[in-house]
């Protein structure tokens, strides 16, 4: 689990710092209120080229800046200075052989209801196993996402996870790893920390964004991979029935890559299925340097700001 992991640095505000001198004050807004938003980066290891690469830096940057600007939060930080600062952290963390994930978030740390709000930018990293997602079983939730109008859940703020947190205790009650999240119509929204990918008549659907999914960089990632390998790929809203009878289903994101899902509600679905297979291959082709595409960017952290 990456938080279980105490790493050297932190970088706060462009400057690393050790990982006991991370703290923001009680008083902020970002600890009373939970006033921040964040983004989940990966960055994978390559070791047939020796690379470490960070997938799709731009986008993640862009979705921080289109949380931050729902949240009135101000994000003074350019995308090179964005980078700039995440290839400094994993350049003074990265280890040989690992992967990362990393965790931009900016707190606001002054300001009263949403008057004077000043940021930081505090970004942690931590070293990811490289293991391929094994089969996960997974149920359908009692908590619910939000609706837009009340939590919009295309911000990336820590107050969307307290439902996710909740969901995730219920479904260890239940005996599943990861649990899905049904809207206010009672049709899918997404899972805990990830979006919902089912098959049904050979065609990969997933829920829009306005069914209470994130704008998922992934799903964009599988849609792509989808079109090149000749899938169909649609978005569109799904009903909670219709997950029970799927052909397939996996769960995918940033950190959650994709996996396969082997039971939803006890009801056996085949986790080895022949469409989400295949993407699943393509896709860690893809971030792991196997394969390129034109249309996903990995940047390559620069070898001179590396430790390994
Ligand atoms: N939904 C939620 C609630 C998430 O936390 C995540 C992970 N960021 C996702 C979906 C998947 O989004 P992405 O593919 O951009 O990581």
């Amino acid at each position: 689990m990456a938080t279980l992991q105490e790493p050297e640095f932190v970088l706060r505000n462009g400057e690393l710092i050790s990982w006991k001198e991370a703290t923001i004050h009680v008083d902020s807004p970002a600890a009373k209120r939970s006033v921040s938003v964040f983004e989940g980066i990966k960055g994978y290891w390559q070791r047939d080229n020796e690379q470490f690469g960070i997938v799709e830096l731009k986008k993640h940057y862009e979705r921080l800046r289109r949380s931050a600007k729902l949240l009135y939060i101000p994000c003074p930080w350019t995308f090179e200075d964005f980078q700039e600062d995440v290839f400094r952290l994993i350049g003074a963390l990265l280890t040989r052989e690992k992967d990362m994930w990393i965790r931009p978030t900016l707190f606001a740390v002054e300001g009263q209801w949403g008057l004077n709000t000043q940021s930081e930018m505090i970004m942690t990293a931590f070293h990811q196993d490289k293991a391929v997602p094994r089969p996960i079983k997974i149920g359908v939730s009692t908590w619910q996402r939000s609706i837009d109008a009340a939590l919009p859940c295309r911000i990336k703020t820590a107050s969307n996870y307290q439902v996710s947190r909740l969901a995730r205790i219920e479904g260890r009650s239940r005996g599943y790893e990861e649990m899905i999240l049904l809207n206010n119509w009672g049709r899918v929204a997404e899972a805990t920390g990830a979006c919902v990918l089912m098959v049904r008549d050979g065609q990969i659907v997933t829920p829009p964004p306005y069914e209470g999914a994130l704008e998922s960089i992934t799903v964009n990632i599988v849609e792509q991979i989808a079109r090149d390998l000749g899938i169909d790929f649609v978005r569109r809203p799904v009903e909670r029935t219709e997950l029970l009878i799927a052909e397939e289903l996996a769960v995918c994101g940033t950190l959650a890559e994709v996996v396969p899902v082997s039971a939803i509600d006890d009801m056996p679905v085949d986790p080895a299925g022949p469409v989400l297979e295949q993407v699943r291959k393509r896709f860690f082709d893809l971030v792991r340097g196997k394969a390129v595409s034109q249309h996903l960017e990995i940047a390559d952290l620069p070898l001179t700001t590396t430790t390994a």
